[in-house]
């Protein structure tokens, strides 16, 4: 026997779905409900989120959460800002949930490896002189976060943050391979920020290859 157990958003997708909400509630939970409502929608059987960066992200059930974040506590173990680094990791997934920086943060207790990493002082840290000066959307970093579980049968993000703003732009992939980066960087950062100076991945070979080298060569 299975057990339903309804997601923290549930009254959320039931009033976007039938307009209405728990007859129980009082008039300030009505109120507290309505302010924030605005930032949702319901494309059945996901639940999305209009978030303050002008990022639609996924509403995440409890169920799957714990995937997500420790995927992205992998990336972002160890030092001091673990648990910050980890939620980040997850918004720029396209992912939320209302506890999310809580539970990284539990995550990183938990851990035997940021808890070691976390104690470096001030002292130990490396100096972080940048060696060249960029303007914005002169350099962006690229890369691939997944697989995660499927979601519209895409199972990647391909993520590109501008180094200088930290503007990020991400796609949703059905695939890890180069023609989503070259499809990604011609569409989404060479049309609307022009060639960058230099695009940085800390991933594998998609981003070294031939076809990538030509297309740079015709827009740069
Ligand atoms: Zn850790």
């Amino acid at each position: 026997m299975s057990i339903e157990v309804a997601p923290w958003y549930s009254h959320i997708a039931n009033f976007l779905v039938t307009g209405e909400v728990p007859s129980e509630w009082s008039a300030q939970d009505k109120r507290h409900f309505f302010a924030k409502i605005h930032a949702y929608y319901w494309e059945e059987p996901f639940l999305f989120k209009y978030c303050a960066d002008q990022i639609i992200r996924k509403c995440v059930p409890e169920q799957e959460q714990s995937g997500i974040l420790s995927h992205c506590h992998d990336n972002a173990c160890g030092g001091h800002f673990a648990s910050q680094k980890t939620a980040m990791k997850v918004i720029q997934s396209g992912f939320w949930w209302p506890s999310l920086f809580k539970d990284a943060h539990s995550m990183c207790k938990g851990c035997d490896r940021c808890q070691r990493l976390g104690k470096l002082t001030r002292r130990n840290m490396m100096p972080l002189n940048p060696i060249l000066i960029v303007d914005v959307f002169d350099v962006w970093g690229i890369d691939f976060m997944g697989p995660f579980p499927m979601s519209f049968g895409h199972s990647y993000i391909l993520v590109g943050v501008d180094y200088v703003s930290k503007w990020v732009e991400a796609i949703p992939c059905r695939s890890n391979d180069h023609k989503v980066v070259l499809k990604f960087l011609k569409d989404n950062i060479f049309a609307r920020f022009g060639v960058p100076k230099a695009i940085i991945s800390d991933g594998g070979t998609h981003f070294c290859n031939k076809p990538f080298e030509t297309l740079l060569a015709k827009w740069g």
